[in-house]
């Protein structure tokens, strides 16, 4: 047993000597009451340890026990509709004991008296290796629960059960050699969970939002960033693609920004239905909460919690998506430590090694083949992680680092937010590298042209801009009506396409189809309305029909039935300005 006191103690780092034989990120229990800490440096029989629960009454001479091993999470049934701590306590039943968990709490993640009802596949005498699927359980309303073979595990089933209810801890399969395979497995969280290989990103991972989707969309098993100044729009952008993103399963972390933002989550989450489906939206998600009460350190344990969350079901076949609001408290706990430790500081205090940590974490999604016999199984992890730059200033390290490493940057815009465009998402500070990679997807599944209405869309959104900085020089009425309408037609865009309401009944989910159509609307006026001017009829004369007013309502009125009528108003919108006589 590796034992020691501890020597020293600064916030929530600590230094315990007598730890020969210890490993880097070996779990300790620190203190009488045991509290949990994870060694991030080693010297001679010195080990610093971060601890992940409040050390104030800690003293020097304190008692120090290693558990000998990493940080693991518990996977199996009974994940989903769970919310964790940081580092995998389930928080309701943790609750009762007061508002928190009570420090040095061991509690497991399972429900170990809950009976699954286990469909076995796997047969007597069958090979099987890391990652095959040995039977089944439905885990909630709509998510079934493959059991699997743990990665580094292989041999000749010996024996199954017959199908059946069992708790996680039954073997519900033998190998020849001895080696129980039961409904629950372990994981070190700071590794990732193998897989055979990457596939190409080339399905888009649809949110509904139309400015992310139609503009910046990313592809399934892909990453992006969301950095916002305060206010916004991080988390309602994270939740509603908790909502609607077309994903199996959600994995939810949440570092809270303000004291009480994380209890709003924790109570709206279990409320939220499945729009989908009409069941809990719990009944698919996982909630890895951040309490207050936690000291920084636990931030970064719940961020390879989640991570490893999403892998395991990723593994299981399923399209995963892990939203964390924010990253930056994350940062800011590694900046703290890092500060603790007296290591060399890179930019603005925060350690040298934050590119890197950032990296390996979102090196972390992607769309994989599995591991395991079958070559069917398809799983991914995309990822969506909140940035928080103080000031909204995204020149500062931890947006600068992450926007290195992600696939796509939503970047929202304060001023945006004050001029309530919501999302307050910028379409000229944004950008994706998926494009290439989903367009296919798109021009397949929407429309031939998918492509080419987007790029219009976007340049004349660009083209505004550049002609608001005349307008701002020498008026509007300088301006052409060649160029007028250009103005016109963006604010449609940006009014009819780009805002979204997220809590509006219809328009907070508008599907990929519907996106295009309304864009189809606006360009067909736009270019009815171009060749119109061009005949010498006045601008006037045009922004008389009915037209921008019924393009305006369009992403209100129910899908079915916009969708039906777009195409036959893109008809009457060119007849009918084409039949404005010139006078
Ligand atoms: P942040 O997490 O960046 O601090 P929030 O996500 O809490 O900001 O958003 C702040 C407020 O902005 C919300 O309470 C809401 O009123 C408004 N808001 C943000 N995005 C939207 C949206 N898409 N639709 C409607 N309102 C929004
Ligand atoms: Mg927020």
């Amino acid at each position: 047993m590796i034992a020691g006191t501890i020597s020293k103690i600064t916030g929530p780092v600590a230094v315990a000597s007598g730890m020969t034989g210890s490993k880097m990120y070996d779990i300790v229990r620190v203190g009488n009451e045991g509290l949990m800490g994870e060694i991030i440096r080693l010297e001679g029989d010195r080990s610093t340890i971060q601890v992940y629960e409040d050390t104030s009454g800690l003293k020097v001479g304190d008692p120090v026990e290693s558990t000998e091993g990493p940080l693991l999470v518990e996977l199996g049934p009974g994940l989903l509709s769970s919310i964790y701590d940081g580092v995998q306590r389930p928080l309701p039943v943790v609750a009762q004991s007061g508002d928190y968990i009570q420090r040095g709490t061991v509690a497991s993640a399972l429900d170990r008296e809950k009976l699954w009802d286990f469909t076995p596949i796997a047969t007597v005498g069958q090979e099987v290796v890391g990652g095959d699927v040995i039977g089944s359980t439905p885990e909630g309303q709509t998510i079934i629960h493959k059991v699997m073979v743990p990665p580094d595990v292989k041999g000749k089933i010996k024996k199954v059960v017959p199908a059946g209810r069992y708790n996680v801890d039954t073997a519900v399969a033998q190998l020849e050699d001895g080696t129980e395979i039961k409904m629950s497995q372990w994981w070190p969280v700071r590794q990732g969970r193998p897989y055979e290989r990457k596939l190409d990103p080339t399905h888009p991972f649809t949110t509904g939002t139309r400015i992310l989707d139609t503009f910046f969309p990313i592809a399934m098993g892909g990453n992006a960033i969301i950095p916002g100044g305060f206010g916004t729009g991080k988390t309602v952008t994270q939740q509603s693609l908790a909502k609607w993103a077309d994903v199996d399963i959600i994995v939810y972390v949440g570092c809270g920004e303000r004291g009480n933002e994380m209890t709003e989550v924790l109570v709206e989450f279990p409320e939220l239905e499945d729009p989908r489906t009409g069941a809990p939206l719990m009944d698919r998600t996982v909630l890895v909460a951040n309490t207050s009460n936690m000291p920084v350190a636990a931030r970064e344990a719940s961020i390879y919690v989640g991570a490893t969350l999403a892998e395991f079901y990723r593994d299981m076949g399923y399209s995963v998506a892990m939203m964390a609001d924010s990253t930056s408290r994350w940062g800011e706990a590694l900046r703290e430590v890092s500060g603790r430790l007296e290591e060399m500081p890179g930019e603005e205090g925060y350690p040298a090694y934050l590119a890197t940590r950032l990296a390996a974490f979102y090196e972390r999604s992607g769309r994989v083949r599995p591991i395991g016999s079958d070559d069917e199984r398809v799983g991914s992890v995309t990822m969506v992680g909140a940035v928080s730059p103080a000031g909204g200033d995204m020149s500062e390290p931890m947006t600068q680092n992450s926007l290195r490493v992600s696939g796509a940057f939503w970047a929202l815009d304060t001023s945006l937010a004050q001029r309530r465009h919501f999302p307050a998402i910028s379409w000229t500070k944004s950008y994706t590298l998926f494009l290439g990679q989903v367009s296919g997807w798109y021009e397949e599944n929407v429309a031939s042209d998918w492509h080419v209405l987007r790029d219009q869309a976007m340049s004349i959104l660009q083209k505004e801009t550049e002609l608001q900085e005349i307008v701002q020089l020498v008026g509007p009425d300088a301006l052409p009506e060649s160029e007028k309408i250009i103005l016109e037609v963006a604010r449609m865009l940006r009014e009819d396409f780009l805002q979204q309401f997220a809590f509006h009944e219809i328009d907070a989910y508008c599907p990929p189809k519907k996106q295009y159509l309304i864009l189809k609307a606006i360009l067909s006026f736009h270019e009815a309305a171009a060749s119109a001017l061009n005949r010498g009829v006045s601008l006037r004369q045009i922004l008389e029909m009915p037209f921008r007013d019924e393009i305006s309502m369009l992403k209100t009125t129910p899908h079915e039935e916009a969708m039906e009528a777009i195409p036959g108003f893109c008809t009457r919108v060119a007849e009918e300005i084409a039949g404005i006589e010139v006078y």
